[in-house]
Parts: structure tokens; C-alpha cells; sequence
């Protein structure tokens, strides 16, 4: 497509999540918001009235009208719905995660290769804007910590919490860390749903970093902390409230305010402490700009489907390794 031009897009699965891309798509300037599809009629009349968009009764014909389209269906249902959008020409927007398995990932990914259409997968965390403001250059984590806690919600329980929840941080750890897995070991119980809703999991790479990631969607608080230490650093990013905080061991004393002064029998050391300032802004419209962005500019996707298969991949041996420990 010409740059700037008007990108006509279709929003399918107008539930929880479905109906905020039909609001933030109606605030960016070059998107016309041709229609919403859901199977559920009550559903998609309310949504449809409620943001004055046209409803289609039938996929196809939204499909036939569009540029592109936003998948907000239940994960089980993403390959068939991306697979049909893919075939009747449109770049299409997958929520995450991907697909439910590795299968589905890589036909999707080769029928958008073939009909020269762009998948973007929506790993959010990668538009908070707390993630925005960390500083991702020059890093060599040593161990990585992430708690990504919810309270329970029937709505997700399609799929475990690793592909629910734990895909995010999987998602953010490999944009981290740039080096081969090695080793992964985990655990997880199911509590309330039929699948795993608690997991944690050590994720060993050939670089020698360690990550330890814990999900869970038994909580009675919201969590969405990931904490990277480096040698004599440590990062705090706080994706629920966001914020970022680092701490850094140096010889110099501080020029700024905020700084906590150690004094050890040999040496003095300062602790340097570093509060970015975050710029808030809407994460799914930032995230749904960029997805244009790409159309019109014919530019990698920032979250591609190679992505989204990198962190299904390592989901899917997460929750493999639990369930074969459980079974
Ligand atoms: P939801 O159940 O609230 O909404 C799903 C909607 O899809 C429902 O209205 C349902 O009727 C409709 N639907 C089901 N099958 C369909 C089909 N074949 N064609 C058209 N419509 C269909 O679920 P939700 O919480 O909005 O989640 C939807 C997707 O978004 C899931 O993949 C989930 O993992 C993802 N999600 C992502 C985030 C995030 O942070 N990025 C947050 C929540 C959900």
C-alpha cells in the first residue's frame, strides 16, 4: 500500500478485548473501521451499536471489504479465522498467543509468505510503555525473575495459563536474551480450570543466563513484575503500574538525588539509582499504529509470526514438561 494511505480494517470477536481494537482503531487517524464479525449475534449488536459500526452476519463478506483484520477470537479458534482472512487477502492481526500449536503457526506463517500478507501477533508488553522507556542496549543479564499473577477468569481458560499468561514474559525474555536455550525445567498444578493455572519454569540459556518465570491465574492480586539482574545492576520493570527502576554499584559518588550511599570496612560505593521517565500512552493503540504503520510502509511487522512461534515453542515444552511430570 502508498504510504499513509487509508487502511480498511475488520475487527473479528468483539468480546472482552475485541471491542477496545474497535475503540483505539476508531482514534487512529488513517484507519477506516469497516465492520466487526462474531459469532455470538447479542455480542457483536452491542458492540456494533455502542461504537456505531457496521455488524456483518457473515464472515466472508466483512473479509471481502477489508484491507486487514484484527483476530480477537479465543486462541483455539485463530488458525481458522487468520487461515480464511489470509486466503481472502487480508494482513491480519492475530491476538495472542499465535495459535495453539506449532502446526498451525507455521502453515499461517507460509500462506502470509505466499499471498505477500503481513501477520502481526499482539505481544502488548512490548508497547507498554515501561518497556518502551527500559533501555534494552548493551545488557548482559545474569538471571532474570518474572511474576505474572491474575486473579481467576473463566474468560482465557481455553488455553493454560503458559499460553495465556506466561507467553507474554516468554515473548519479552527472548527479545532479551539473544542466545539458544539450553535447558528447560518446570512445574505447574491445576487448580480451578482443567488445564495448568499456576506454572513456573527455569529457563536455562547457552549464554549462562537463568530465567525463572511464574504465572498464575490464582491470585487474588494482579502481578506483572520482571526484574533483570546484571552484574552489579539491577532492572525492576513493573508492567501492571508502569515503571522501571534500575540500581547500579559504582566507585562515583552520585550527581543525583535518590541515590543510597553504602559504606563497607574497604572501600566506599554508592548505589545509583535511575527512574526513567515514562511516557504513558495507550498500549493497544501503539500497538495497533504500528501494525498500520507496517502496512502502509510495507515494513516488517514489530511483533512478527516468527515471534509468536519463537514463544509458542517454548510454551509448548513448558507446559509438555509439566504434563508429562503430572501425568
Ligand atoms: P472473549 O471470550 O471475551 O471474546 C472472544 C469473542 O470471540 C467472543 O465474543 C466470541 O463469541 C467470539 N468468537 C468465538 N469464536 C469465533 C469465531 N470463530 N468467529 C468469530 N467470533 C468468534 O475473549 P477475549 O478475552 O477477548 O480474548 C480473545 C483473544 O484475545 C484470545 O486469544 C486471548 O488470548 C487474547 N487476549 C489478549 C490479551 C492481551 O493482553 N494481548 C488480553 C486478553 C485476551
Amino acid at each position: 500500500m502508498k504510504k499513509n494511505s487509508i487502511v480498511r480494517i475488520g475487527i473479528i470477536g468483539v468480546g472482552h478485548l475485541g471491542k477496545f481494537h474497535v475503540q483505539q482503531y476508531q482514534t487512529i487517524h488513517n484507519v477506516e473501521c469497516v465492520g466487526v464479525f462474531d459469532i455470538d449475534i447479542e455480542c457483536v449488536d452491542v458492540v456494533s451499536k455502542n461504537y456505531n459500526v457496521k455488524s456483518y452476519d457473515n464472515l466472508d463478506d466483512l473479509l471481502s471489504r477489508c484491507d486487514a483484520v484484527s483476530i480477537c477470537t479465543p486462541t483455539s479458534t485463530h488458525y481458522s479465522v487468520a487461515k480464511q482472512a489470509l486466503n481472502l487477502g487480508c494482513h491480519v492481526f492475530i491476538e495472542k498467543p499465535i495459535t495453539t500449536n506449532i502446526d498451525e503457526a507455521e502453515k499461517l506463517i507460509l500462506l502470509s509468505n505466499n499471498n505477500n500478507k503481513l501477520i502481526q501477533v499482539g505481544h502488548i508488553e512490548r508497547f507498554n510503555p515501561a518497556f518502551c522507556a527500559f533501555n534494552k542496549e548493551n545488557i548482559s543479564p545474569e538471571f532474570i525473575e518474572s511474576h505474572r499473577l491474575a486473579p481467576f477468569n473463566i474468560r482465557g481458560t481455553d488455553v493454560d495459563v503458559i499460553l495465556d499468561l506466561m507467553i507474554h514474559d516468554i515473548d519479552i525474555l527472548l527479545q532479551i536474551i539473544k542466545s539458544d536455550i539450553k535447558q528447560i525445567n518446570a512445574s505447574g498444578v491445576s487448580i480451578l480450570s482443567n488445564t495448568i493455572d499456576m506454572a513456573n519454569t527455569r529457563i536455562e540459556f547457552a549464554n549462562g543466563c537463568v530465567a525463572n518465570l511464574t504465572a498464575s491465574r490464582i491470585s487474588q492480586k494482579q502481578l506483572r513484575k520482571f526484574r533483570i539482574f546484571e552484574k552489579k545492576i539491577y532492572t525492576n520493570i513493573d508492567f501492571l503500574n508502569p515503571c522501571v527502576e534500575t540500581y547500579m554499584l559504582s566507585n562515583k559518588q552520585p550527581k543525583k538525588d535518590g541515590a543510597y550511599i553504602v559504606v563497607n570496612e574497604t572501600s566506599e560505593k554508592f548505589i545509583l539509582y535511575d527512574k526513567p521517565n515514562i511516557v504513558p500512552h495507550n498500549a493497544l493503540k501503539v500497538e495497533l499504529e504500528a501494525f498500520v504503520k507496517s502496512i502502509n510502509d510495507c515494513i516488517n511487522p514489530v511483533v512478527s509470526a516468527i515471534d509468536g512461534l519463537a514463544a509458542l515453542k517454548v510454551a509448548i515444552q513448558i507446559r509438555d514438561q509439566i504434563n508429562l511430570k503430572n501425568n
